[in-house]
């Protein structure tokens, strides 16, 4: 249970209520192409029309690097937002995020009106936590809300630095919902309890290899991470994606798995190609027999068959990471026998953001997933068991 005080703990009602929300989503030409964020954050926003606050929305979008850059705006999130409110939300136009037109807007507010401030990463001060710009963030308000899961593991301004100056700084649902359906999985899985992990490289995922081992059944391990363990194993990978100085770290963790009694799985075979392509010819090779010249670039059909089959006996799934280069069409079919196997499952499955919730939802298995976590960095952070300063920084119950 997460020991912080939320939305349903405190009185917003005539209060300037701000809100750090995950609005970090993708646009081309102005145009939203997937509203999951903004979706997930309504029950929060209505939450507080309904009990009569003055709602300032907030929210980072892209990496504008400290200066207005007009393609990342939060313009077109306040027209779209204002549509599945159905309310208007103001957006309030200011280069410095909190200057005189941002102020005026504020002023202005009755209970119950939204308005959304400009990315708040149009002030350099933003990521690295600066006092200047967390005081005039909480000069806004007189209660914060943080519910912003994806950026949850990082301290920066709008999240963390404005609960310096706020008596009152809570979580959202969104946030909640994260924690728990996150945390529940790992602290306390129906068992057996299955995590895949996927992705490029082993480098940034040995905390989460190491934490996981602790708390899991089977770990299942894809994706470019894989070559390295193949190699250690004396196999031949080609010129697949390898970090010959964790080879070590490869062997004790296959050592570590065996010595907790975790099924720890690992490609069989794998889809190669003789160049980084999806026009490359491609053949299926057992793993650790990779020609020189070819790269592993997604598992094998023998493999996705394994997987597959280890994700139907499990009761908790846990997924973070794609099996192959799955942005290419011809190396995507590893992914994709993982993201049917989820949908296929009545096990309780989590999505840990990023790229494995872009593969689900793109698939349209989204519906069948128990919960997608919108944040993929901060999910993985969770998962390698440590505290999320965002989360950290909310008032305790
Ligand atoms: P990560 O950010 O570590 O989760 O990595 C995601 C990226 O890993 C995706 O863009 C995939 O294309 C890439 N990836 C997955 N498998 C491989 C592979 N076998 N070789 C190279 N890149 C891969």
């Amino acid at each position: 249970m997460l020991n912080k005080k939320s939305v349903d703990d405190i009185n917003v009602k005539g209060k300037r209520v701000l809100v750090r929300c995950d609005f970090n989503v993708p646009l081309i030409d102005g145009k939203i192409t997937d509203e999951n964020r903004l979706v997930a954050a309504l029950p929060t926003i209505k939450k507080l029309i309904a009990d009569g606050g003055k709602v300032i929305l907030c929210s980072h979008l892209g990496k504008p690097k400290g200066e207005p850059k007009p393609e990342l705006s939060l313009a077109p999130v306040a027209v779209r937002l204002s549509e599945l409110l159905g309310q208007e939300v103001k957006f309030a136009a200011d280069p410095e995020v909190v200057g005189p037109n941002a102020k005026a807007a504020v002023e202005a507010m009755n209970d119950g009106d939204v308005i959304l401030l400009e990315n708040t990463r149009y002030r350099a001060e933003e990521t690295k936590n600066g006092e200047a710009f967390s005081k005039e963030l909480a000069s806004l308000c007189e209660v914060f809300v943080n519910d912003a899961f994806g950026t949850a593991h990082r301290a920066h301004c709008s999240n963390v630095g404005v609960t310096k100056y706020v008596d009152t700084a809570v979580v959202g649902y969104l946030m909640e919902k994260e924690i728990a359906f996150l945390g529940n999985a790992v602290n306390n899985p129906t068992r057996p309890f299955v995590a895949i992990l996927g992705g490029s490289k082993v480098s940034s995922k040995i905390s989460v290899i190491e934490n996981l081992l602790d708390k899991v059944d089977v770990l299942i391990i894809g994706g470019g991470m894989a070559y390295t363990f193949a190699k250690a194993e004396g196999g031949s990978v080609g010129k697949s994606l390898l970090e010959e100085d964790y080879c070590d770290y490869a062997l004790k963790m296959k050592e570590k798995a065996a010595a907790k009694g975790v099924k720890l799985l690992l490609p069989v075979d794998n889809v190669v190609a003789d160049a980084f392509s999806n026009d490359a010819n491609t053949q299926v090779v057992k793993a650790g027999e990779i020609p020189e010249g070819w790269e592993g670039l997604d598992i094998g059909p023998e493999t996705a068959k394994i997987f597959a089959e280890a994700v139907k006996e499990a009761k908790t799934v846990v997924w973070n990471g794609p099996m192959g280069c799955f942005e290419m069409p011809n190396f995507a079919a590893g992914t994709k026998a993982v993201a049917q196997a989820l949908a296929e499952t009545d096990a309780v499955t989590i999505i840990g953001g990023g790229d494995s919730a872009a593969a689900v939802n793109q698939l349209g298995y989204g519906d069948k997933m128990t919960h997608i976590s919108t944040g993929g960095g901060a999910s993985l952070e969770f998962l390698e068991g440590k505290e999320l300063p965002g989360v950290a920084a909310a008032n305790d119950k």
